[in-house]
């Protein structure tokens, strides 16, 4: 690897499963590796013997190989612990670290030969690309712990001779690491090690300003895949919490986020996460889905009470994908309408409430009967193309005789539902014999 290749990676430590933290902040290592043809890494940071579960690591490297966060090599710090012991050698051997005797923190009375760094008690300035210079004065570090034992090294300690032998030159990461960011420097010059270029990232806040959390909503990524989010909107909107393009385009493929996004142009200020806003970034990328594909990835999100419908077939949902395009933010949100009784009919017939005919409660039986006989004899001779064509055929009729009632009684015969979709649309959809089944049994009920 050359001197000026950029390699950036993302350290999850396998402690719990994916959330949106760890997968912004592993876009971002992501993308700008991309952008600057350089490697993307995972670490997994798995020293805490007691926390760490290889069913969380599974799960975070499942979730970001879900979200195409794909990356160039995988390593576990365990694996590196004889790199980790040949350091705090290299250190004790160059009197930058020595061994001291004392009591244990965690059991009293008995004694350790704990690792401490001789710290010079300087003060450290680094550039961090998103907020500046900053400076900490380490005195107050003290000559900080580094292992537990020659052989026992601890975090701050493995994430800086990690970060080297892997040839990190970046360290994008969030802001809660930023305080360990000294730390890590000390270490790093008593190894006589070239200084990586960081990046704290603002942290990811609920509506409420305060660290987004469980009681703020979903943070699993899991979560996310279960309610029928698209991976790529998910990585769209992960981008923009906290960065704004230079001009107003706000759907971006993860293409073309390589391409576009940049370091420099992330808030120092905390990112607000928007449910609302995420849905409507899903919606954009469903939208553009060719219709195949949504209904490929519609059919799992599907009730058995849809699908055991007697018009139900796959070409029938077909018929309706771009009804759902305009309806659905999820694909979970299918669910929804089901739920609402707002997709059944069109794929079976309604049944109705007499009251029901009426638009607005007002008007008589027998006047919503002759507007239903004259359209259902416009749509014997309608095209049933699309809803376009069909609507041409009532039109004229409905703006002459008015609207609401004809078109109301029209949507209720054909939907049986106070809210559906508009009649046109139904009609198109379920077709001419069935159009005309549904208005002939409105009128044998009005008849009634
Ligand atoms: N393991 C740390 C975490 O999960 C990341 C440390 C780092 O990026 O330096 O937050």
């Amino acid at each position: 690897m050359s001197n000026n290749s950029i390699h950036t990676r993302i350290a999850p430590s396998p402690t719990g499963v994916l959330h949106i933290g760890t997968a912004r902040t592993a876009l971002v290592n992501f993308l700008i590796a991309k952008k600057m043809n350089g490697t993307f890494s995972i670490r997994i940071e798995d020293t805490d013997k007691e926390r760490s579960k290889v069913e969380f690591e599974k799960n975070i490297l499942d979730g970001l190989l879900w979200l195409g966060l794909t990356h160039d090599t995988l390593v576990r710090q365990s694996e590196n612990l004889k790199d980790h012991i040949k350091a705090i050698d290299t250190l004790i051997a160059h009197d930058k670290a020595y061994e001291s005797r004392e009591e244990s923190t965690k059991n009293p009375g008995e004694f350790v030969t704990v690792v401490r760094l001789r710290n010079p008690g300087t003060t450290i300035t680094f550039t961090d690309l998103i907020r500046g210079e900053i400076t900490f004065d380490t005195t107050e570090l003290e000559d900080f712990v580094i292992a537990r034992s020659r052989k026992d090294p601890l975090y701050h300690l493995a994430v800086v001779v990690d970060d080297h032998t892997m040839g990190i030159s970046h360290v994008i990461r969030g802001e809660d690491h930023i305080s360990n960011t000294p730390r890590q420097i000390l270490i790093q010059e008593a190894l006589g090690y070239r200084r990586p270029v960081y990046a704290h990232l603002p942290l990811i806040l609920g509506p409420d300003r305060s660290k987004m959390s469980k009681r703020h909503g979903a943070v699993s990524i899991d979560s996310y895949k279960h309610e029928g989010y698209l991976p790529e909107a998910l990585i769209n909107y992960f981008a923009l919490l906290g960065w704004h393009p230079e001009d107003e385009q706000e759907i971006f493929t993860p293409e073309e986020l390589v391409d576009t996004f940049s370091i420099e142009r992330i808030q120092k200020g905390g990112a607000i996460f928007s449910e609302e806003k995420l849905r409507w970034v899903n919606k954009q990328h469903m939208h553009r889905l060719p219709d195949d594909i949504f209904m490929e990835k519609l059919l799992p999100f599907l009730p058995k009470e849809v699908t055991a419908l007697p018009l139900y077939s796959t070409n029938q949902l077909r018929k309706i994908i771009p009804v759902l395009k305009e309806r659905l933010e999820t694909f979970g949100d299918i669910e929804k309408l089901a739920a609402e009784e707002d997709i059944q009919y069109f794929f079976a017939t309604p049944t109705y409430t007499k009251e029901e005919f009426l638009f607005k409660g007002k008007g008589s039986y027998a006047d919503v009967s002759t507007h239903l006989k004259q359209v259902r004899e416009l749509l014997g001779h309608a095209d049933y193309t699309n809803a376009a064509t069909v609507k041409e055929s009532i039109w004229n009729y409905a703006e002459e005789a008015g609207r609401g009632t004809v078109l109301w009684p029209l949507r209720y015969a054909l939907s049986g539902q106070k809210k559906s979709a508009d009649p046109f649309t139904i009609a198109a959809v379920i077709g001419p014999e069935e159009t005309n089944k549904r208005i002939t049994r409105a009128l044998a009920i009005l008849s009634r």
